[in-house]
């Protein structure tokens, strides 16, 4: 499948396409995770998108579309991709169209995950994140934690609240993806390609995709 995940923070983006890749080998490609990495890494990516990232800001689009582009040619994308945090501004959304085009990929659909506000400011300020750059596993305190506090089941790393889920950050960021990334539902609307699907079970999130793929 080769689908891009549409939600604001916290709508279960990352563990919908954790799910969906386990179906047919299609790979996850969450930028967040990519800059996450970077920044640990201390590349000269890590470098450039850290400040931004702390206060809740977007990274600047010719980064992204920087690291998008060589990542999309990887042999691993082969079998599908979710994208995952990305497109996150209609400029990108423009720049992935003529990307795709360029390598000759056509979308399946662009899915558009709905979560009522409250929803998503308790589930962001309850999230607790595996700090591997490897791992990034998910938890939240109250509904998932991992089997022993502050360590991660998959890799006995440290599990801990990220530096933009602080209540100021994460108001921030919700500010920022209503107004940078809202507007790409009305883009995949005009594109053919949006498909809108409630949110607050993944499961259910899951299995509308499934059946809407035909799967
Ligand atoms: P969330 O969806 O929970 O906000 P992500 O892990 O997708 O978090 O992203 C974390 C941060 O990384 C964002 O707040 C932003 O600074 C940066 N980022 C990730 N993807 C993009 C993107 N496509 N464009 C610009 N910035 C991005
Ligand atoms: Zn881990």
């Amino acid at each position: 499948m080769k689908l891009i995940l549409l939600g604001a923070p916290g709508a279960g983006k990352g563990t919908v396409a954790k799910i969906l890749t386990a179906i047919d080998g299609s790979v996850q490609i969450s930028t967040g995770d990519i800059l996450r990495g970077a920044v640990q890494a201390g590349t000269e990516l890590g470098k450039d998108a850290e400040g931004y990232m702390k206060r809740g800001d977007l990274v600047p689009d010719s980064l992204i579309m920087g690291i998008m582009e060589k990542r999309l040619q990887e042999p691993d994308c082969q079998k599908g991709f979710l994208l995952d945090g990305f497109p996150r501004t209609i400029p990108q959304a423009e720049a992935l169209k003529v990307l795709l085009a360029k390598l000759n990929i056509s979308l399946d659909m662009a899915v558009s995950i709905e979560v009522p506000r409250e929803v998503i400011l308790d589930r962001l300020c309850t999230r607790r994140t595996c700090e591997n750059p490897q791992c990034q596993a998910i938890y939240n305190v109250k509904s998932s934690p991992p089997k022993q506090e502050g360590i991660c089941d998959k890799c006995g790393s440290a599990v801990i609240q990220r530096d933009d889920e602080t209540e100021e950050a994460i108001s921030h960021r919700l500010a920022t993806y209503n107004e940078k990334t809202a507007p790409l539902i009305g883009f995949y609307e005009k594109e053919g390609l949006l498909k809108t699907v409630s949110g607050t079970s993944s499961d259910t999130v899951v299995n509308e995709l499934k059946s809407a793929l035909g799967l």
